[in-house]
């Protein structure tokens, strides 16, 4: 079978309709591929790996009860652009904010956002608790979504200042999550967050287990979160 096939059928696997991501998607592992040698992206490069583990692992929040139509939605730590840019091809009526604090990679999103025409998708080089405390940006997104940036703790303090009250954040999480989740309930209650969900995954093929918290927005954040920046890593709330 050729591989862009594969790649068709597990996005039909996952009841999308594939013909207006397979291409794009097709593409974007090129020019991953192209950049990675000058400067770090990703350990995944096998095909079939990276359809499975950064492709459909990113449209596995298609599968819960959120609605990604017609959002304002932040991918946080977005680092190569996961899960940020296979959702932006996929819900074109979403305006999605891509944040990473290492310049390479934005520049290197810049190029593939100009490459694959996306025009739903504006990147910024920045760190969570610097942008959280402008205007433009706390308290603006109907949902935040986050993959494998910190433990849900030190995350929550990232995240949640950025989500609108009534709205959403979806952490991308492994099997390690119900420790995390144990771990978070002070974050919560200080942020002003609450668990609305947990749904978990297997991947197709591989059958690795995933995990997506779902955390609802019930109350405003206090303007002190996040603290200064290293200080939720350096000391989780
Ligand atoms: N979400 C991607 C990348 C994960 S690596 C994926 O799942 O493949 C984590 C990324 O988060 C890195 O690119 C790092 O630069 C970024 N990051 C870590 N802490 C951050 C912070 N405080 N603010 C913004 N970006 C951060």
């Amino acid at each position: 079978m050729f591989k862009q096939d594969l790649l068709r059928e597990l996005l039909e696997g996952m009841d999308m309709m594939e013909d207006q991501v397979s291409g794009p998607l097709f593409r974007f592992r090129e020019m991953i591929l192209d950049w990675n040698d000058k400067i770090n992206l990703t350990a995944i490069t096998d095909e079939e790996e990276m359809y499975l583990k950064h492709f459909i692992d990113s449209y596995l929040i298609i599968k819960t009860d959120l609605n990604l139509n017609k959002k304002k939605i932040l991918d946080l730590g977005t680092g190569a652009g996961f899960p940020g840019i296979p959702l932006a091809l996929y819900f074109k009526n979403s305006d999605f904010t891509l944040v990473d604090s290492l310049a390479k990679r934005i520049a290197f999103l810049e190029r593939v956002v100009g490459e694959l025409g996306l025009k739903n998708v504006t990147l910024i080089h920045g760190r969570a608790e610097d942008l959280a405390k402008l205007d433009d940006h706390r308290e603006r997104y109907d949902l935040v979504i986050s993959r494998a940036v910190a433990e849900l703790p030190v995350l929550l303090e990232y995240a949640l200042p950025f989500v609108k009250k009534g709205g959403d954040f979806v952490a991308y999480k492994g099997s390690q999550y119900v420790k995390e989740l144990e771990n978070s309930h002070n974050a919560l209650e200080l942020l002003g967050g609450e668990i609305a969900g947990t749904f978990e995954f297997e991947l197709p093929l591989n059958h690795e287990f995933r995990a997506l918290i779902q955390v609802h927005k019930v109350m405003q954040t206090p303007f002190r979160y996040p603290r200064k920046p290293g200080k939720a890593s350096k000391n989780p709330l």
